[in-house]
């Protein structure tokens, strides 16, 4: 599951729509979304509560199916992929990033991390080591036997990056990630981000209504009424 050239999209989408039904009615979300993410790019995606922006990331990590069109995860077609099989690229090609931790609750901060390489049935010591690697890397060494009870809401906030990064995914698809945190800590977990992205080459897509996220990414898209455009930032 290697990027095969770096001019591979890490995710592509092409024509992607979604529509929920609400009992007889089908009520549209997403009407025709086009998208290339490049290795290594920063995409921050913009836009109104309601208008969608859960539901693209949610499509674009294969966590749920289009109503048309197509998702590649670098060059793969996920369409057509069992669930096993979709749970295996998500595994090995991303990582998830969402506004409230999802930590699990009974393990600690360093087994939490291991999970991802434990359910790809890598040895458990080998799991732990690299989680504790990755913990120290966020600034969390001294936290390695907390429970996520027992952590701040910016120390799990980064238990979590770090569980998104442990695997080393070509791309990290993050929903608010700094939503429910303090500036201060906010701007960790931001600047850990990005150091990340340039340490590991890690592709970022980020919805936040983060203004200086935003402005750091390499493209700033905005979803309104459907549609992805590039949001044109108003000049000073
Ligand atoms: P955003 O993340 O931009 O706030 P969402 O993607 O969460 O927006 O939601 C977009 C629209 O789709 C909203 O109107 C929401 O109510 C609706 N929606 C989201 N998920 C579901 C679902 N599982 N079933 C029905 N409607 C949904
Ligand atoms: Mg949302």
């Amino acid at each position: 599951m290697n990027n095969p050239t770096t001019n591979t999209p890490v995710i592509s989408c092409r024509g992607l729509r979604k529509a929920y039904r609400e009992g007889v009615d089908a009520v549209p979300v997403l009407l025709g979304i086009d998208l290339d993410v490049m290795p290594g790019e920063r995409i921050a995606i913009i836009g109104a509560s309601g208008s969608g922006k859960s539901t693209l990331l949610h499509l674009l990590g294969g966590l749920d199916a289009p109503s048309a069109g197509e998702v590649r995860i670098l060059g793969e077609l996920l369409s057509g992929q069992s669930e096993k099989q979709r749970g295996r690229v998500r595994n090995h090609a991303l990582g998830f990033v969402y506004q409230f931790h999802h930590l699990l609750p009974e393990f600690t901060a360093e087994e939490n991390v291991a999970m991802p390489l434990i359910i790809r049935r890598e040895p458990r010591a080998a799991a732990l080591a690299a989680a504790k690697a990755m913990l120290v890397a966020v600034g969390m060494g001294h936290r390695l036997t907390h429970t996520p009870g027992e952590l701040s809401g910016g120390e799990r906030q980064r238990a979590a990056l770090a569980r998104a990064l442990v695997t080393k995914p070509a791309c990290v698809l993050a929903d608010e990630p700094t939503g429910n945190l303090d500036r201060r800590t906010a701007e960790t977990v931001f600047d850990l981000m990005l150091q990340l992205n340039r340490d590991l080459h890690t592709s970022f897509v980020i919805v936040t209504h983060d203004p200086r996220m935003a402005e750091s990414a390499d493209r700033i898209l905005e979803l309104e009424d459907g549609s992805l455009r590039p949001f044109t930032r108003a000049r000073a």
